[in-house]
Protein backbone atom coordinates (compact mmCIF):
# COMPACT_ATOMS: atom_id res chain seq x y z
CA UNK A 1 0.00 0.00 0.00
CA UNK A 2 1.03 3.46 -0.67
CA UNK A 3 2.14 5.87 1.95
CA UNK A 4 0.34 9.69 2.41
CA UNK A 5 2.59 11.75 2.55
CA UNK A 6 2.87 16.01 3.64
CA UNK A 7 5.77 17.36 3.30
CA UNK A 8 7.10 21.17 3.84
CA UNK A 9 9.55 22.63 1.64
CA UNK A 10 11.08 25.88 3.43
CA UNK A 11 13.13 27.21 0.76
CA UNK A 12 15.46 29.54 1.61
CA UNK A 13 13.19 31.05 4.83
CA UNK A 14 13.89 30.51 8.96
CA UNK A 15 17.26 31.40 10.58
CA UNK A 16 18.43 28.86 13.35
CA UNK A 17 16.46 30.48 16.10
CA UNK A 18 13.30 30.92 13.66
CA UNK A 19 13.59 26.92 12.66
CA UNK A 20 13.93 26.13 16.34
CA UNK A 21 10.83 27.62 17.27
CA UNK A 22 8.53 26.46 14.02
CA UNK A 23 10.07 22.81 14.68
CA UNK A 24 8.90 23.28 18.43
CA UNK A 25 5.38 24.32 17.16
CA UNK A 26 4.90 21.57 14.80
CA UNK A 27 6.22 19.02 17.57
CA UNK A 28 3.01 20.82 20.23
CA UNK A 29 0.82 20.35 17.27
CA UNK A 30 1.79 16.95 15.61
CA UNK A 31 -1.57 14.47 15.87
CA UNK A 32 -0.18 11.64 17.77
CA UNK A 33 -1.93 9.18 16.00
CA UNK A 34 -1.55 9.59 12.46
CA UNK A 35 -0.82 7.37 9.09
CA UNK A 36 0.31 10.48 7.08
CA UNK A 37 4.38 10.47 6.76
CA UNK A 38 5.01 14.57 7.71
CA UNK A 39 8.55 15.55 6.29
CA UNK A 40 10.14 18.75 7.27
CA UNK A 41 12.88 19.79 4.61
CA UNK A 42 14.78 23.53 6.23
CA UNK A 43 17.90 24.87 4.59
CA UNK A 44 21.19 22.79 4.84
CA UNK A 45 22.60 25.15 7.79
CA UNK A 46 19.52 24.03 10.05
CA UNK A 47 19.10 20.25 9.21
CA UNK A 48 21.35 18.50 11.66
CA UNK A 49 19.84 20.80 14.31
CA UNK A 50 16.07 19.91 13.52
CA UNK A 51 17.43 15.85 12.89
CA UNK A 52 18.35 16.21 17.14
CA UNK A 53 15.13 18.55 17.74
CA UNK A 54 12.57 15.79 16.16
CA UNK A 55 14.41 12.51 17.15
CA UNK A 56 11.63 11.28 19.24
CA UNK A 57 8.78 12.71 17.18
CA UNK A 58 7.34 10.97 13.75
CA UNK A 59 8.21 14.24 11.81
CA UNK A 60 10.94 13.19 9.46
CA UNK A 61 13.68 15.70 8.16
CA UNK A 62 15.06 16.21 3.89
CA UNK A 63 17.37 17.84 2.59
CA UNK A 64 16.41 20.16 -0.47
CA UNK A 65 18.95 19.38 -2.72
CA UNK A 66 22.24 17.27 -3.27
CA UNK A 67 25.06 17.27 -5.35
CA UNK A 68 25.84 14.72 -7.79
CA UNK A 69 29.55 13.80 -6.95
CA UNK A 70 30.80 11.90 -3.97
CA UNK A 71 33.45 14.78 -2.62
CA UNK A 72 36.09 17.11 -3.78
CA UNK A 73 36.52 20.95 -5.35
CA UNK A 74 32.51 21.78 -5.56
CA UNK A 75 32.80 24.82 -3.38
CA UNK A 76 29.21 25.40 -1.75
CA UNK A 77 27.79 21.97 -1.87
CA UNK A 78 26.66 19.69 0.20
CA UNK A 79 27.31 15.55 -0.99
CA UNK A 80 24.79 12.85 0.13
CA UNK A 81 27.11 11.61 2.73
CA UNK A 82 27.47 14.74 4.55
CA UNK A 83 23.28 14.45 4.48
CA UNK A 84 23.44 11.23 5.48
CA UNK A 85 26.00 12.09 7.99
CA UNK A 86 23.78 14.64 9.97
CA UNK A 87 20.62 11.71 9.80
CA UNK A 88 18.98 13.20 6.75
CA UNK A 89 17.63 10.86 4.39
CA UNK A 90 15.46 12.45 2.52
CA UNK A 91 16.03 14.63 -0.19
CA UNK A 92 14.05 17.08 -2.59
CA UNK A 93 15.08 16.71 -6.33
CA UNK A 94 14.10 18.57 -9.46
CA UNK A 95 12.46 21.66 -7.89
CA UNK A 96 11.28 24.03 -10.23
CA UNK A 97 13.02 26.95 -8.70
CA UNK A 98 16.03 24.55 -9.30
CA UNK A 99 15.26 23.35 -12.71
CA UNK A 100 14.39 27.49 -13.49
CA UNK A 101 17.04 29.79 -11.50
CA UNK A 102 19.88 27.37 -11.33
CA UNK A 103 19.23 25.93 -14.36
CA UNK A 104 18.95 22.25 -13.46
CA UNK A 105 18.74 20.23 -16.66
CA UNK A 106 16.67 16.70 -16.65
CA UNK A 107 20.13 14.89 -16.99
CA UNK A 108 22.07 16.44 -13.94
CA UNK A 109 18.58 15.78 -12.39
CA UNK A 110 18.85 12.11 -13.42
CA UNK A 111 22.60 12.07 -11.92
CA UNK A 112 21.66 13.36 -8.91
CA UNK A 113 19.12 11.07 -8.33
CA UNK A 114 21.38 8.08 -9.45
CA UNK A 115 23.53 9.65 -6.61
CA UNK A 116 21.19 10.03 -4.10
CA UNK A 117 20.08 6.28 -4.56
CA UNK A 118 23.72 4.56 -4.30
CA UNK A 119 23.63 6.30 -1.15
CA UNK A 120 19.96 4.83 0.13
CA UNK A 121 18.09 8.38 0.11
CA UNK A 122 14.56 8.90 -0.56
CA UNK A 123 14.12 11.37 -3.27
CA UNK A 124 11.19 13.41 -3.46
CA UNK A 125 11.23 13.54 -7.56
CA UNK A 126 9.56 16.96 -8.44
CA UNK A 127 8.06 17.51 -12.21
CA UNK A 128 5.35 19.62 -13.87
CA UNK A 129 4.83 21.83 -16.77
CA UNK A 130 4.99 25.18 -17.33
CA UNK A 131 1.62 27.82 -17.91
CA UNK A 132 2.86 27.84 -21.66
CA UNK A 133 3.03 23.85 -21.94
CA UNK A 134 -0.44 23.97 -20.89
CA UNK A 135 -1.72 26.59 -22.27
CA UNK A 136 -0.46 24.64 -25.89
CA UNK A 137 -1.83 21.54 -24.33
CA UNK A 138 1.48 20.20 -24.19
CA UNK A 139 1.55 19.61 -20.35
CA UNK A 140 0.93 15.17 -21.04
CA UNK A 141 3.89 15.69 -23.02
CA UNK A 142 6.55 17.74 -20.72
CA UNK A 143 5.59 15.78 -18.00
CA UNK A 144 6.30 12.65 -19.68
CA UNK A 145 9.62 13.69 -20.70
CA UNK A 146 10.51 15.07 -17.06
CA UNK A 147 9.70 11.78 -15.84
CA UNK A 148 11.57 9.71 -18.70
CA UNK A 149 15.03 12.18 -18.90
CA UNK A 150 14.84 12.54 -15.20
CA UNK A 151 14.12 9.20 -13.31
CA UNK A 152 13.08 6.60 -15.24
CA UNK A 153 16.89 5.66 -15.35
CA UNK A 154 16.39 3.94 -12.47
CA UNK A 155 16.17 0.04 -11.56
CA UNK A 156 12.99 -1.65 -10.68
CA UNK A 157 14.07 -1.77 -6.92
CA UNK A 158 14.80 1.58 -6.50
CA UNK A 159 11.19 2.74 -6.83
CA UNK A 160 10.99 1.90 -2.69
CA UNK A 161 13.03 5.16 -2.89
CA UNK A 162 11.03 7.46 -4.69
CA UNK A 163 8.16 9.81 -4.26
CA UNK A 164 6.91 11.98 -7.33
CA UNK A 165 5.86 15.48 -6.39
CA UNK A 166 3.63 16.51 -9.51
CA UNK A 167 4.18 20.57 -9.39
CA UNK A 168 2.54 22.86 -12.30
CA UNK A 169 5.05 25.59 -12.15
CA UNK A 170 2.28 28.01 -12.78
CA UNK A 171 0.59 27.08 -9.77
CA UNK A 172 4.07 27.36 -7.40
CA UNK A 173 3.55 30.37 -4.76
CA UNK A 174 1.23 31.94 -7.37
CA UNK A 175 -1.95 31.13 -4.82
CA UNK A 176 -3.22 29.85 -8.30
CA UNK A 177 -4.13 25.97 -7.59
CA UNK A 178 -4.65 23.35 -10.19
CA UNK A 179 -8.48 22.56 -9.77
CA UNK A 180 -9.22 18.67 -8.16
CA UNK A 181 -10.17 17.69 -11.70
CA UNK A 182 -6.50 18.69 -12.95
CA UNK A 183 -4.95 17.12 -10.26
CA UNK A 184 -6.64 14.10 -10.77
CA UNK A 185 -6.07 13.90 -14.62
CA UNK A 186 -2.79 14.58 -14.60
CA UNK A 187 -1.66 11.96 -11.41
CA UNK A 188 -3.63 8.98 -13.10
CA UNK A 189 -1.48 9.63 -16.28
CA UNK A 190 1.37 10.23 -14.35
CA UNK A 191 0.78 6.90 -12.69
CA UNK A 192 -0.39 5.13 -15.65
CA UNK A 193 2.87 6.53 -17.39
CA UNK A 194 4.78 4.68 -14.70
CA UNK A 195 2.40 1.73 -15.32
CA UNK A 196 3.60 0.95 -18.61
CA UNK A 197 7.29 1.34 -17.91
CA UNK A 198 7.41 -0.02 -14.91
CA UNK A 199 4.66 -2.40 -14.08
CA UNK A 200 1.57 -2.28 -12.38
CA UNK A 201 3.04 -3.22 -8.78
CA UNK A 202 5.53 -0.66 -8.77
CA UNK A 203 2.52 1.83 -10.26
CA UNK A 204 0.40 1.15 -7.79
CA UNK A 205 2.47 1.71 -4.73
CA UNK A 206 4.79 4.61 -5.90
CA UNK A 207 3.11 8.33 -3.99
CA UNK A 208 2.32 10.53 -6.00
CA UNK A 209 1.74 14.00 -4.26
CA UNK A 210 0.73 17.55 -5.92
CA UNK A 211 2.44 20.68 -4.96
CA UNK A 212 1.35 24.80 -6.33
CA UNK A 213 -0.42 26.37 -3.40
CA UNK A 214 -2.03 24.14 -1.49
CA UNK A 215 -3.51 25.99 1.80
CA UNK A 216 -5.61 24.67 4.82
CA UNK A 217 -8.56 25.77 2.72
CA UNK A 218 -8.32 23.48 -0.24
CA UNK A 219 -6.12 20.72 0.84
CA UNK A 220 -8.97 18.26 1.58
CA UNK A 221 -10.62 18.49 -1.82
CA UNK A 222 -7.21 17.93 -3.99
CA UNK A 223 -6.03 15.20 -1.38
CA UNK A 224 -9.60 13.54 -1.83
CA UNK A 225 -8.10 12.48 -5.66
CA UNK A 226 -7.84 8.98 -5.84
CA UNK A 227 -4.00 9.42 -7.47
CA UNK A 228 -3.57 12.22 -4.79
CA UNK A 229 -1.09 10.85 -2.32
CA UNK A 230 -0.47 13.75 -0.03
CA UNK A 231 1.37 17.06 -0.98
CA UNK A 232 4.72 19.14 -1.01
CA UNK A 233 3.90 22.22 0.79
CA UNK A 234 5.73 25.93 0.06
CA UNK A 235 4.46 29.07 1.69
CA UNK A 236 1.68 27.09 4.13
CA UNK A 237 4.54 25.03 5.59
CA UNK A 238 6.10 28.25 7.01
CA UNK A 239 3.68 28.44 9.36
CA UNK A 240 2.64 25.71 12.10
CA UNK A 241 -1.13 25.99 12.12
CA UNK A 242 -1.73 25.91 7.94
CA UNK A 243 1.08 23.22 7.67
CA UNK A 244 -1.09 21.14 10.49
CA UNK A 245 -4.20 21.46 9.08
CA UNK A 246 -2.96 20.32 5.59
CA UNK A 247 -1.81 17.64 7.70
CA UNK A 248 -4.96 16.72 9.19
CA UNK A 249 -6.88 16.94 5.67
CA UNK A 250 -5.47 13.76 4.37
C1 LIG B 1 6.74 24.35 -3.68
O1 LIG B 1 7.56 25.24 -3.81
O2 LIG B 1 7.08 23.17 -3.77
C2 LIG B 1 5.33 24.72 -3.47
C3 LIG B 1 4.42 23.83 -3.66
O3 LIG B 1 5.11 26.03 -3.06
P1 LIG B 1 3.70 26.68 -2.69
O4 LIG B 1 2.95 25.70 -1.82
O5 LIG B 1 4.03 27.94 -1.97
O6 LIG B 1 2.99 26.92 -3.99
Amino acid sequence: MRKKIVAGNWKMNKNAEQTEDLLNELIEKMPTETDVQVIVAPTFVNLASAVDHLEFINIDVAAQNVHQAESGAFTGEISADMLKSVGVDIVILGHSERRAIFNETDALIANKVSTALEHDMTVIFCFGEELKDRQSKNHFNVVENQLRDGLFHIEAKDWAYIVLAYEPVWAIGTGETASPEQVQEMHEFIRETVRKNFGADIADNVSILYGGSVKPDNAKEIFSNPDVDGGLIGGAALKSDDFIAIVNAI
